[in-house]
């Protein structure tokens, strides 16, 4: 394998992947570094690979809506097609219940409407009607399940949700992973696994390359973090991380799969649930599960690590918590001794939106801090990562004259600024992975 490149990129997870397709593209020699065996097996392994339109900013909406269209026109993206068989995306629809915290959805409608995004408004009566097998009585503010009251409603019905018919999730994210590195590597991309990036080269005030644990040096002029929840150490590594204003951290998140309750078909009558009042997001899982995340709700303690080699990958008391929370929600979800799920990290932010941005070093770029919500995204990541690179590698200015990026598919220009690692944080944001 050659030891020189244009660009290595630390890290093939789909944002890393996706980041190679599009540099490829553009005919960049690139290299992904990983030190697990195989593209996709770090934190893209456990993603819950919601598709949703959603979010709590314009850009964050525009970008996700971006997004959805590489999902549903995937092998039209790859360019190719992978003997591996193609990841899909499965739609399902999606309800989101209004909570003071979402601020009743008002400016999440108003994003939606601008882009002419289908949705409906729904009071509880017509939640019901449309989905009998829900309850719709108000249960928030969440609480802890040791507080007294836990589990028991807090008076009348939701205040309401919107039902967004376009969402969904992708079946496979490993293999959705694995079929943009074939697509990368079919415009020239290289690949290294087992491979651990332990140094980041610097010469002439630029950075040069990285170091691999087996004392092996690969030289290229441009380097970029995409290492997940790893990301804060890289960035360290390259001594750039107290120059950022929003900084990175791991995050541990439980995931629960629990059978649906017996008779109902929730492959066929469930859809994605986003459900503040509860705390907990869910989705339709294989096998007639459901699948529950948590929205982490105010009362819940952050679990923040330090060491993301090094941490609990068992289920803790979060995970019953979680199920039985959305038990309020799902009338008859059982809650079973035998715990099934995942147990992984986000690379989460300080407000919870993704830096997608050069750094003081010149020639040392980050796409981190996804904070739980970022896989939709991964193709439109790895596009304006490639355009912001080539561009500053140009000459520009990114600092101090944020670069806009046109979106392909949507008519409308995302402002670079908004991802950058020196913005104040962004007040409109969830500060959950809502984002
Ligand atoms: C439980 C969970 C549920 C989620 N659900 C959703 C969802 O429903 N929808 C959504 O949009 N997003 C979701 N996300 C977020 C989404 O999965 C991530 O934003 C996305 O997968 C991040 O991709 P990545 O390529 O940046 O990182 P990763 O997939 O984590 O890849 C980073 C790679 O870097 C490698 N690496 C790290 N350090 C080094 C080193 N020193 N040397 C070499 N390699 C290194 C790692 O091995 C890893 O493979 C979820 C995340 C989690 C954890």
């Amino acid at each position: 394998m050659k030891s020189k490149y244009d660009a290595v990129i630390v890290g093939a997870g789909i944002i890393g992947c996706c980041v190679a397709f599009e540099l490829a593209k553009k005919g960049c020699q690139t290299l992904n570094v990983d030190k697990l065996p195989a593209a996709g097996h770090g934190s893209t392994a456990n993603s819950c690979a919601i598709i949703r339109l959603h979010y709590s900013t314009p850009d964050g909406v525009a970008m996700a809506r971006e997004g959805y269209y590489y999902w549903k026109n995937w092998e039209q993206y790859l360019e190719a097609t992978d003997s591996n068989g193609l990841a899909a995306y499965i739609n399902t629809g999606s309800l989101v219940t209004k909570t003071p915290r979402n601020k009743y959805l008002r400016n999440v409608m108003v994003s939606l409407s601008e882009l002419e995004i289908e949705y409906e408004e729904l009071d509880a009566r017509a939640v019901k009607r449309r989905f009998p097998f829900l309850d719709v009585s108000k249960y928030g503010p969440p609480k802890l399940a040791t507080e007294s009251g836990f589990g028991q409603p807090t008076g009348g019905s939701i205040e309401g949700a919107i039902y967004v018919p376009e969402s969904g999730y992708i079946n496979d994210p490993i293999l959705s992973t694995r079929n943009v590195q074939a697509a990368a590597e079919a415009k020239g991309a290289d690949f290294r696994f087992n491979a651990q990036v332990v140094g980041i080269v610097k010469q002439n005030g630029r950075s040069a390359g990285i170091l691999l644990k087996d004392g092996s040096r690969i030289e290229a002029p441009v380097v970029i973090n995409v290492a997940g929840p790893h990301s804060f150490i890289i960035n360290r590594m390259a001594g750039v991380d107290q120059g950022m204003n929003i900084k990175t951290r791991a995050l541990r998140q439980e995931v629960a799969h629990v059978p649906a309750p017996e008779g109902l078909d929730y492959q066929k009558a469930g859809m994605l649930v986003s459900d503040g009042d509860i705390g907990c997001y869910s989705r339709p899982e294989v096998g007639n599960h459901v699948l529950i995340g948590s929205e982490d709700p105010d009362c819940d303690t952050l679990e923040w690590i330090d060491d993301p080699d090094n941490y609990n990958t068992n289920f803790t008391d979060q995970w019953r918590t979680q199920v039985m929370r959305e038990a309020q929600r799902i009338i008859n979800l059982p809650v079973p001794n035998d715990r099934q799920g995942v147990v992984d990290l986000y690379d989460c932010s300080d407000d919870w939106l993704p830096i997608y941005d050069k750094s003081d070093l010149p020639g040392f770029y980050m796409a981190v801090g996804t904070s739980g919500n970022q896989y939709k995204n991964a193709p439109v990541a790895g596009a304006l990562m490639a355009e912001l690179i080539e561009k500053v590698e140009a000459g520009h200015d990114h600092d101090r004259d944020p670069l806009t990026y046109q979106l392909k598919y949507i008519d409308r220009f995302l402002n670079l600024g908004s991802f950058s690692r020196l913005r104040a944080i962004n007040r409109d944001s969830s500060f959950s992975v809502i984002g």
